[in-house]
């Protein structure tokens, strides 16, 4: 991004458009095109032998590193102030990547309870194989975190806002007992994204995303990302690159498309999810909204300190309960039931069915979820449009 280096800190937006876009040399693309190849040429053999010395930053083989995919590591590092990022195949990656750079076996993490369901199913059921163990955190015991710990802790991850109740945790006060602790703090930012939130400068050592959600945003590609210092990213990418985790070349364009909009698509986002949680909150079939923009949310004080807005989630639950909120759900004509999110379309989700499902009644009943939970993903539509359709919906739940 030559031409934008007069201005040493652009903003979001402006990162969004031109960070890491590489324009430079005579008839330059203006958009970085797809670097659609397995294999780089090497022109000498001495380019090999500086290669194999690790003092040249050649393109040698895309799953090592793919022109493509550098481009949306570096806007995605300067969109979240860090020195790197690795991407990945998938979220999912980026938490596997995350977890076998700093632990191994005989080592435990410490994890909130509220985190995502893949997540909590990979820490419980993959990685005790592995001889790495995890203590969770319910959200209630959140502020005596410091009890789970043990000697043996190398690892304390995050969630903030939290899927589906959008519950927030302190990221400064957590990220200061982990620096303390000495274990690597990671928290996941796939719901904030960071046009909203910024956890390296909160204090984390390393942020992961689902970039199959926000950052993409189109729902069309599954990839993920971890990003953070030179030191944490140096020590993921051989993590990546031995466990063949790598981001396609033809999906990095895609997530670098997308990433353009990203502020845009949030602002808009947030706006809408502002005025549906408003309309919920005085419908008289809604018994409880959960967005942290409401002045009455247990998180709000804590969400306006570390986000620079309430995001773009919104759950709630129905008077009627579980009959209600299928009601409801299948008379929704605009928005679609999809087990994702973050796109530009407004989806609906059912937790119990989807994330949430096999859970025990007191494990739901921890997690603050039951069958009567609907999440709603605010895309970037007409608000209007969006707050007609759910109001049909909930006449008929
Ligand atoms: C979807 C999601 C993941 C997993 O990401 P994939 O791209 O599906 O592998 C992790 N964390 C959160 C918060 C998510 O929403």
């Amino acid at each position: 991004m030559s031409k934008h280096k007069v201005n040493k800190q652009p903003a979001d937006a402006t990162r969004c458009v031109h960070s890491g876009e590489d324009r430079h040399g005579q008839s330059a693309a203006l958009t970085t095109p797809i670097a659609q190849t397995s294999v780089f040429v090497v022109p000498r053999v001495e380019d090999l032998r500086r290669y194999a010395k690790g003092d040249s930053d050649m393109y040698l083989y895309s799953r090592y590193a793919n022109p493509t995919v550098t481009a949306a590591e570096e806007k995605i590092a300067a969109l979240e102030g860090a020195e790197a990022a690795v991407a990945t195949s998938s979220g999912m990656a980026a938490e596997m990547i995350a977890v076998l750079t700093a632990c191994q076996a005989g080592d435990e993490i410490v994890s909130m309870l509220d985190i995502y369901g893949g997540t909590a199913k990979l820490f419980e059921q993959v990685f005790p194989r592995c001889g790495i163990k995890t203590r969770f955190v319910p959200h209630h015991d959140i502020n005596n975190a410091a009890r789970y710990f043990s000697r043996k802790t190398r690892m304390l991850f995050l969630e903030s806002p939290t899927n589906p109740t959008l519950r927030c945790v302190d990221l400064t006060a957590l990220c200061e007992l982990g620096r303390k602790r000495k274990v690597c703090v990671v928290v996941d930012n796939t719901f904030a994204t960071p046009v909203l939130q910024k956890p390296l400068e909160l204090g984390a050592d390393i942020v992961i995303h689902s970039a199959t959600k926000y950052l993409g945003g189109h729902s069309d590609l599954t990839a993920g990302v971890l990003a953070g210092s030179k030191k944490w990213m140096d020590a993921a990418r051989p993590v990546m690159i031995l466990t063949g985790g790598c981001l396609d070349p033809g999906c990095a364009y895609l997530l670098l498309r997308g990433l353009k909009t990203l502020d845009v698509r949030v602002e808009r986002a947030c706006r809408n999810a502002a005025r549906i949680a408003e309309m919920l909150r005085q419908h008289p079939k809604v018994a409880r909204v959960y967005y942290p923009g409401l002045p009455d949310n247990e998180s709000h004080e804590l969400a306006r300190r570390q986000m620079k807005d309430f995001g773009m989630m919104v759950s709630f639950d129905l008077r009627g309960g579980g009959r209600a909120a299928e009601r409801f759900i299948d008379s929704l004509k605009l928005w679609y039931l999809a087990a994702s999110l973050g796109g530009v379309e407004s989806t609906v989700s059912y937790p119990v069915l989807t994330s949430h499902t096999g859970l025990s009644a007191k494990q739901l009943k921890l997690l603050g979820v039951s069958a009567a939970t609907v999440r709603l993903s605010v895309g970037i539509e007409d608000s209007a449009d969006l707050i007609a359709d759910l109001e049909q919906a909930l006449g008929k739940s």
